[in-house]
């Protein structure tokens, strides 16, 4: 049984709370110096007393814990966590039955009822991913919740919260059985090799679904593709299926280049033909230019930070610069890709960075494309900043 603690909200946000607004950030609270274990529960409760919304305690960067449920007479239990998974995944139904999508989120987080605990679908395979020691301490309820609403083949996990400092290499293997790796999935027809079990990523960014499907379908046919910090070279992948004359994928991580090319070659495309860089993408900018190398579709997706032996990025503090290096190597008329999922600033901050780009060049442009989290990563309405994608497709002219 978890032990249940009242926490006491200030006048401020009790309104937000009663309302169903999902995270217990510390400005919120009356006195910031909770006494609590991970995983305790947590009753919200105005300064008079009275009951506002139950939630739990686990501490990650974005705050205290999560709000699970406005009815107090609502216990946390597995029976709580099976009806939200249920629920989730009856919301995905779409996806279950689509044969050219076999990799899919199932549950995200706050939005679909449990902030701290995502679930990925690969395959039949089910990733969970674990945001705060406090959700972990669900893990058995969990994982018999979800043995009961669907067949899995087998489980992963993630733990994505900090073990003290220290990094424990472990095993990610869970329950049922093990798959064996590259496991080949399906995204609107293109397939994917991915790792459940080996380090924090699996080799495709699940959210940027269709982003890829538009490169493919409307913006490669015989361009020229430059596809900066690629990671496994999912972007460019799509290009070369869309029809692109050749695509440039760039990026420091030096396994970066076996993975893109093994992403080519599980889609029976001769990688040998593509340019494949293990660089850092600032380097490659004054290389390109020094070349006068331009190119017709640019894509930026670069992390929130990023540090490398030469330089430090932070996307607010530097989209546009690196947007003005985008524009330098793209041809006129040709289209960037700006992406971040940064979720620091909003849809309209990010579009600021953009135009400041262009002022500071003197080009014009027009955004002919513009994506956030698609469908299965579902988001709150009284949460909106849980959508964190941002994707632009900036035509110059
Ligand atoms: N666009 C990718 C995901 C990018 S993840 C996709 O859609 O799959 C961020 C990547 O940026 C990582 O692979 C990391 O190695 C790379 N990276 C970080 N800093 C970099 C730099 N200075 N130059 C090149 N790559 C960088």
């Amino acid at each position: 049984m978890k032990t249940e603690i009242s926490i006491k909200i200030n006048d401020k946000f009790k309104a937000e709370y009663a309302k169903g607004y999902p995270l217990i950030s510390k400005e919120a609270l009356e006195d910031p110096e909770v006494i609590a274990t991970e995983g305790s529960i947590l009753k919200l409760v105005d300064k008079q007393g009275h009951f506002l919304a139950k939630g739990y305690y686990g501490r990650q960067n974005k705050g205290y814990g999560w709000v699970l449920t406005n009815t107090e007479s609502e216990t946390i239990d597995q029976t709580f966590i099976e009806q939200k998974l249920a629920a989730a995944i009856s919301r995905r139904h779409a996806f279950f039955t689509n044969k050219e999508t076999t990799a899919f989120r199932i549950f995200n987080g706050e939005g679909d009822g449990f902030g701290g605990l995502i679930i990925d679908y690969y395959d039949g395979f089910y990733l969970l991913s674990w945001y705060s020691e406090g959700m972990y301490t669900f893990k058995d309820q969990v994982i018999a919740a979800l043995q009961n609403v669907v067949d899995c083949k087998g489980i992963y996990q993630k733990k994505r919260f900090d073990t003290k400092g220290q990094y424990i290499e472990e095993d990610d293997f869970v329950a049922g059985e093990r798959g064996e790796f590259p496991l080949v999935v399906k995204e609107n027809g293109v397939n994917f090799a991915v790792y459940l079990n080996d380090g924090a990523m699996t080799g495709i960014f699940l959210d940027q679904r269709d982003v890829r499907n538009v490169i493919k379908q409307k913006y490669a046919k015989g361009k020229t593709v430059l596809n900066t910090f690629s990671y496994t070279g999912a972007f460019s992948v799509v290009a070369a299926l869309g029809g692109a004359t050749n695509t440039t994928s760039v990026d420091l991580a030096k396994r970066s280049s076996s993975k893109t090319i093994e992403q080519f070659s599980v889609n029976g495309l001769d990688f040998e033909s593509q340019d494949i860089l293990v660089m850092d993408v600032f380097n490659y900018f004054k290389y390109a230019k020094r070349k006068e190398m331009k190119f017709d579709l640019v894509i930026l997706d670069p992390p929130s930070f990023a540090r490398s032996k030469k330089y430090t990025f932070s996307t607010s503090k530097d989209y546009t610069n690196l947007m003005k290096e985008a524009i330098a190597l793209t041809e006129k008329n040709g289209v960037i890709v700006a992406s971040t999922n940064s979720a620091s600033f909003g849809m309209k901050k990010f579009k600021g960075f953009v135009d400041k780009a262009f002022k500071e060049l003197g080009g014009k442009y027009s955004i002919v494309e513009e994506f956030t989290l698609p469908s299965d990563f579902r988001v709150r309405k009284e949460f909106k900043e849980g959508d964190y994608l941002k994707v632009l497709f900036v035509k110059l002219s």
